[in-house]
């Protein structure tokens, strides 16, 4: 069995920034693999095309540029907001507003978001609004740990059941 659209893929992989000895960003190493259905818009594309045909126990390296990925770093959208937007019955919860810390954010039309804390002043704060991995190239290696055929209700939901997946 090969790696094509409506398979249930679990792979092993590493992803450092830029290179295979670039710095470590995340990896399954001594965890469960990652398990994801093949071609049906899960995975970013580039990911996934270099993938497509791969079989178990075959490993791959491959990079992946910041463009195709999480995209370019925006520096467009840090907006400044008051800080009483945070405050609880007057107070600013303590350690609420640290930088590096992401936000529970919700806009007028109930949307759930979260914002990065970039920036505290004396009443206001910066909130960059990039995905955590925006401008950073990225670089997989790892291998094929096993493919199987997708369960139709797997494919009607939309994600993987069992192991690694959704438990309903
Ligand atoms: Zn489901």
């Amino acid at each position: 069995m090969v790696i094509e659209d409506n398979k249930v893929v679990y792979v092993h992989y590493t992803l450092n920034e830029s290179t295979a000895e670039g710095q470590l960003i995340e990896s399954t190493k001594g965890a469960e693999p990652l398990v994801f259905i093949f071609g049906v818009g899960m995975m970013i594309p580039d990911f996934e095309a270099n993938l497509k045909g791969l079989q178990p126990g075959d490993t791959f390296a491959f990079g992946i540029p910041a463009a195709n990925a999480y995209g370019e770093y925006d520096e467009t959208i840090l907006t400044e907001v008051p800080k009483s937007m945070f405050e609880d019955e007057g107070k600013i919860p303590e350690g609420l507003l640290e930088i590096g810390n992401s936000l529970p954010l919700q806009d007028q039309d109930g949307n759930r978001f979260q914002g990065m804390v970039a920036e505290v002043g004396l009443d206001k704060v910066k909130l960059d609004f990039n995905h955590p991995m925006a401008g950073l190239d990225l670089f997989f290696t790892g291998h094929i740990e096993s493919i199987r055929d997708a369960e139709p209700e797997e494919l009607a939901h939309g994600h993987v059941h069992g192991a690694g997946g959704h438990m309903h």
